[in-house]
């Protein structure tokens, strides 16, 4: 469970987040949306360790989030790949880090990327690839650390209306029966509707949430409907 406690987050003298009270479940699938600048990514770095709050307390677990941690990943737009390593050394890069051999590296990075659909592109560098397949190199060096919780800010903004729709298909498929919890913030409340369970709505700044709506209808649930999903690709 991922839980801002009466958050509250000045940068100076500007309020950002007014005590926020926000829960995720374990497995749960939300989204933040609200007006530019009400501080959603704010609220998301705090679950990323990156930022702390000046009162209210920031949990995962029941316990106080201080740092950044491989269960608890960020992926955001701007991709942030690495340019001059190729899509093997930027997927593996978090393994390396953690001090897996190159050849445990390997089979583990393999499996992502076929998980994302880049098999066979191991040994591209980012230039070479087009703004969605980057995307899904994030989301697979994202994958690769098998974390508990994604945290996802607007990842799929820079991308076309086709492009986004199979990304968007992609996620619920990597996430579904995984028990991960993912949180994802967009602009486009259709996308919130379509992949959420749970919806926030914050106000403008100073951020709180002003309503949460329970969404995840207009997914399907079942397999059939899962299928249907899939040729709307
Ligand atoms: P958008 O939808 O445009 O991405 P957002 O809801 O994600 O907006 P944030 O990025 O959380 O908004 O920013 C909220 C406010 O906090 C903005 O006014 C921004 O200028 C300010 N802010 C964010 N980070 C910092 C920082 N490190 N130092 C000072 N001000 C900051
Ligand atoms: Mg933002």
């Amino acid at each position: 469970t991922l839980h801002l406690n009466q958050v509250t987050k000045n940068f100076g003298d500007l309020e950002v987040l007014s005590s926020i009270e926000l829960k995720i479940e374990k497995g749960e699938f939300a989204a933040i949306v609200g007006p530019s600048g009400c501080g959603k990514s704010t609220a998301l770095r705090m679950f990323a360790g990156l930022e702390t709050a000046t009162t209210g307390r920031v949990l995962a677990d029941g316990a106080v989030i201080t740092k950044p941690d491989p269960r608890r990943v960020l992926i955001f737009q701007e991709h942030a790949l690495y340019p001059w390593r190729t899509v093997e050394a930027n997927v593996g890069f978090g393994l390396e880090l953690a001090g897996v051999s190159k050849k445990e590296r390997k089979p583990r990075v393999d499996e992502v990327l076929e998980k994302v659909g880049l098999s066979g592109f191991q040994r591209y560098y980012p230039h070479q690839l087009s703004g969605g397949m980057k995307q899904r190199v994030s989301i697979a060096r994202a994958l690769v650390m098998n974390p508990d919780v994604l945290l996802l800010d607007e990842p799929y903004g820079a991308l076309d209306a086709i492009t986004r729709l199979t990304m968007q298909n992609e996620l619920i498929k990597l996430w579904r029966g995984t028990g991960k919890t993912v949180l994802l913030i967009t602009h486009d409340i259709d996308e919130a509707v379509y992949l959420a369970d749970t919806i926030h709505v914050m106000s403008p700044r100073p951020g709180r949430i002003v309503e949460t709506v329970q969404a995840g209808m207009a997914r399907p649930r079942n397999r059939n409907g899962n299928e249907f999903v899939a040729l709307r690709q």
